[in-house]
Formats: structure tokens, C-alpha cells, sequence
């Protein structure tokens, strides 16, 4: 069995057409923007003909930041996204949602970005891997965008832009906010796009590179 994280952002269907997993899973660790992201991946999924299921794993009241409503602690550098110790818990979770199915490989939508998150590095997914591993024989950690940009990941994967207007990345609500870093992202993606391609897309005044860095 190889299964996918799938959040329906960008990333995640970008690699779903990439990958083509057995699984893709969207979990619900009650990130307020959750609805959102299980209405969008449902959607893709059923668009490219992808299985697809829901994990609940209620777990907004030990998380902070954007995501919970919960102010982080503030810290210089730390983006307002940081949930501690997300990423442990998401490949946690979706290895217990799918102990007995033989599983293979768990493929992450880790971008070369995320290394402003502690646990979007090199060094957090090849220890993640190897904890995995001490219980999964046979097993590996993918992250296959993980030295390259979303920009790139996005050329890459061939994915229609029909296709990406489908996903959803914000952090802060379950209907696009249209402000978070998430939504940002996106929407300055969709504009570098539109240039490139002069695909109609959602645009936004300014199309300044990612923030993050
Ligand atoms: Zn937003």
C-alpha cells in the first residue's frame, strides 16, 4: 500500500497526479480550516479517480497557531502557521489509520519552503522515516518535493490549472480567507501562472514572491 497525505492544497494533488498512490488520506486533527480541505480533496479525488478517505483524529485543543485559533507562542522567525510537532503527528496518525494494509510508503507534500517549519527539514523527514521504520518493515518516507519549490513542483506534475482551482490552502477558515499565508501563497502562485501561461486564474494586486525564507 502506498498512500498520500492529501490536505487538497496545491502540493498534495499536485503529487496525487504525480504518484498516483493507492490512498490518498485527508485528516481531520481539528485544524479550523478542515471542512475546507475535506471538501476540496474529496472533490480532486473523485476528479482524477483517486481512493480516498478521512481519518478523525481530534486534536485541535493540543495545537496553536493559525490553524487552531490559539495564538502560537511568539518566536522570532517562527511563522503564524507553526503547529508543534504537526508533521510527527500527521505521518503518526496516518501509519495507525493503516496498520494491517501493509504499508509501503506514506508520501508527504513537504516543498523546499517548508524548512522555515522545524519539521518540513531534511534532518525531521529521515528520522521520521527511520522511526517509522522500527515499527513497518519495508517501509519509506516520500517527499518527493521536497528540494524543489512549489512553482516547480506545480510545472512538474503536468496538473491542468482547471485542476488547481480546485485546491485549498488556508490556514485560518473553512472558505478561503483570502489573507492567511496559505491563501497568499496561492493566490501569488496563481498570478505567476496566469503570466506564464495567460490561464484565468483568481488574481490578487500583489504578485510578489513567497514570503517565505
Ligand atoms: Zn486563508
Amino acid at each position: 500500500m502506498r498512500a498520500l497525505l492529501f490536505s487538497g492544497g496545491v502540493e498534495s494533488t499536485c503529487l496525487a497526479a504525480m504518484t498516483k498512490p493507492d490512498l490518498a488520506l485527508t485528516i481531520n486533527y481539528g485544524q479550523v480550516c478542515a471542512p475546507g480541505e475535506i471538501r476540496a480533496a474529496k472533490h480532486i479525488a473523485s476528479l482524477i479517480g483517486m481512493s480516498h478517505r478521512v481519518v478523525e483524529a481530534s486534536l485541535g485543543h493540543l495545537g496553536a497557531g493559525d490553524m487552531t485559533g490559539i495564538p502560537s507562542e511568539e518566536v522570532e522567525g517562527r511563522v503564524p502557521e507553526h503547529w508543534p510537532f504537526r508533521n510527527q503527528m500527521l505521518l503518526t496518525v496516518a501509519a495507525m489509520s493503516l496498520a494491517g494494509c501493509d504499508l509501503r510508503e506514506l508520501i508527504i507534500g513537504t516543498v523546499l519552503t517548508d524548512r522555515v517549519h522545524n519539521d518540513g527539514t531534511p534532518e525531521f523527514l529521515s528520522a521520521m522515516e527511520r522511526l517509522l521504520q522500527t515499527q513497518l518493515s519495508d517501509f519509506k518516507l516520500s517527499a518527493p518535493a521536497s528540494t524543489i519549490t512549489t512553482d516547480d513542483l506545480v510545472r512538474r506534475s503536468g496538473v491542468t490549472r482547471d485542476l488547481l482551482g480546485w485546491t485549498f490552502s488556508c490556514h485560518r477558515a473553512e472558505v478561503a480567507c483570502g489573507a492567511c499565508r496559505g491563501c497568499n501563497k496561492s493566490l501569488e502562485l496563481f498570478a505567476r501562472l496566469e503570466c506564464e501561461d495567460g490561464a484565468a486564474f483568481p488574481t490578487k494586486s500583489s504578485t510578489e514572491s513567497e514570503a517565505s525564507s
